[in-house]
């Protein structure tokens, strides 16, 4: 009985996959689809003109074995190449490559294009002379501040951190290739990407580091197409040793322009280089990727940020003053930390800010100060209302010290404080009952309950605790 192409393909692909390391396997053959076998011509559709090239150029002999086992010595093999989406066509088309008619010596029945200088001689631009992206060749466009140094480890970031860490030490060389770091803006991940870059170009000065943004990536794309370049602009790409590509959400949408990174990561892949990404969102929750590229960012680890708690922000907070040289009274620190929560790139502005108020106008930085500007600076960002926020408010209304709340007091006044957060933390966030807990003193779900129980009695038996009630909760929800 007479094979077909899925099965010629298929029989083809187990003696390769014997044959060749499994990553490169993954890369470069499972992609490709079988799509006929008419007179002894094996058709198989590849992604595109960079993949055929590749597979010409690194798996031919193989290629040929195999074809030549499973069809015979007048086995011959054809790509179909997916070609990009041209301007006026919608779904990709693709265009058929014929192997050569040159002959193979060592084996003349299997025609295929070999060039045997291909690969040795194949001519690299000097990416110093590509115009538009000489910049990037004279630096690696790497922010010195942020450093391993600078970036204060919490239990919100010490996944990533470590991995960072160990990529930095081994590139390429770890399974978290690529290192894929996500989180809501604000939360550290271009600090982490630049810190890992920075780490490696200390560690091996003649690795060649990359530091770009999507954005740029697109931008330069574009030129290269413009200028018709882009071979060079992939070349270009192909010669980092650390690739660092941050917030790859930019590339959504852009078809083109992830093709070409498709081959690049995939090249670099393939070579051990280590690739570096970062995203708003979890690869599982990328929209308008190619599944193919989303597929090769769960190749390796993905590790989120998370907001920092309290204690996390008031170190970021130390570390920036420290470097900087600034001494502020601690309550101003702590008061800064515990108003503004979920985003680190906030809580330093409103940080500068209050320097910035207090050289102009030549006041000492207070705790009244800090109060006014942050009042217009939490006003003016809508923000969801936090635990945090709303023990402040309290402790504020009360006029009782910031951690009053967390502490073991028994005392009357500090534990019904302490139960009018844990109710309006109740009313006001999404927090279950042992998270509020947990954030109020340490205590369990069932005094969160009680606490609620508690406030909602004396609000009805108590005029002067009402007016309490109301007040903060305007306040709260100011
Ligand atoms: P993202 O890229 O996630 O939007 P950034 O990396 O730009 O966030 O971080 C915002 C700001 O917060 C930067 O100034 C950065 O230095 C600072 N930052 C974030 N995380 C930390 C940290 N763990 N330690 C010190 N500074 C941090
Ligand atoms: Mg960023």
């Amino acid at each position: 009985m007479k094979k077909n192409h899925v099965e010629v393909w298929d029989n083809c692909l187990r003696v390769i996959k014997d044959n060749i390391h499994y990553q490169s396997f993954k890369t470069w053959f499972e992609p490709i689809s079988p799509l006929k076998l008419e007179n002894n011509v094996l058709t198989i559709q590849v992604p595109s003109q960079f993949f055929y090239e590749w597979l010409e150029e690194h798996y031919i002999s193989l290629l040929k074995k195999t074809i030549s086992k499973e069809l015979g010595a007048e086995g011959r093999l054809e790509y179909s190449i997916i070609m990009d989406n041209s301007v006026n066509s919608k779904s990709p088309y693709s265009i058929k490559v014929p192997t050569s008619n040159k002959k193979d010596t060592k084996n003349p029945a299997v025609s295929m294009p070999i060039d045997l200088n291909k690969g040795k001689s194949r001519d690299i631009p000097n990416p110093f002379i590509i115009p538009g992206l000489k910049k990037l060749n004279v630096q690696s466009q790497l922010v010195d501040s942020y450093s391993f140094e600078n970036f204060v480890e919490g239990d919100c970031n010490r996944l990533a951190r470590s991995a960072g860490y160990a990529v930095a030490e081994n590139p390429g060389r770890t399974a978290f290739n690529p290192l894929y770091l996500y989180s809501n803006v604000g939360l550290g991940k271009t600090h982490l990407a630049h810190a890992i870059g920075l780490q490696v170009k200390s560690n091996f000065p003649n690795q060649t580091v990359l530091y770009v943004s999507a954005e740029q990536f697109i931008a330069q794309y574009i030129d290269s197409v413009r200028n018709n370049n882009q071979n060079d602009f992939v070349h270009f790409y192909q010669m980092i040793d650390v690739l660092i590509v941050d917030d790859i959400q930019f590339l959504a949408g852009k078809e083109k322009t992830q093709d070409v990174f498709f081959h690049v990561f995939n090249f670099l892949h393939q070579k051990s280089k280590q690739i570096i990404i970062t995203s708003d969102k979890p690869p599982v929750e990328m929209k308008g990727m190619e599944p193919r590229l989303l597929s090769r960012f769960k190749w390796g680890l993905a590790a989120d940020l998370q907001i920092p708690d309290l204690e996390t922000r008031i170190a970021i907070l130390q570390k920036r003053l420290y470097n900087d040289g600034i001494e502020m009274p601690y309550e101003v620190i702590e008061y800064l930390a515990y108003s503004i929560t979920t985003n680190i790139r906030e809580l330093e502005g409103a940080l500068i800010s209050i320097m910035a108020q207090s050289s102009l106008n030549k006041k000492a930085i207070t705790l009244d100060l800090a109060r006014q500007m942050i009042d217009k600076f939490v006003k003016n960002t809508s923000r969801e209302i936090s635990i945090d926020y709303i023990q402040k408010v309290v402790c504020d209304y009360f006029n009782l010290p910031l951690d009053v709340i967390n502490s073991k007091t028994r005392k009357r006044e500090i534990v019904q404080a302490r139960q009018l957060a844990m109710y309006f933390a109740k009313k006001h966030t999404k927090s279950s009952l042992a998270t509020i807990g947990m954030h109020c003193g340490n205590k369990d779900h069932a005094t969160v309950l009680h606490a609620c129980r508690t406030v909602n009695n004396l609000v009805e038996t108590d005029k002067q605790f009402r007016t309490y009630v109301d007040e903060l909760d305007k306040k709260i929800k100011l």
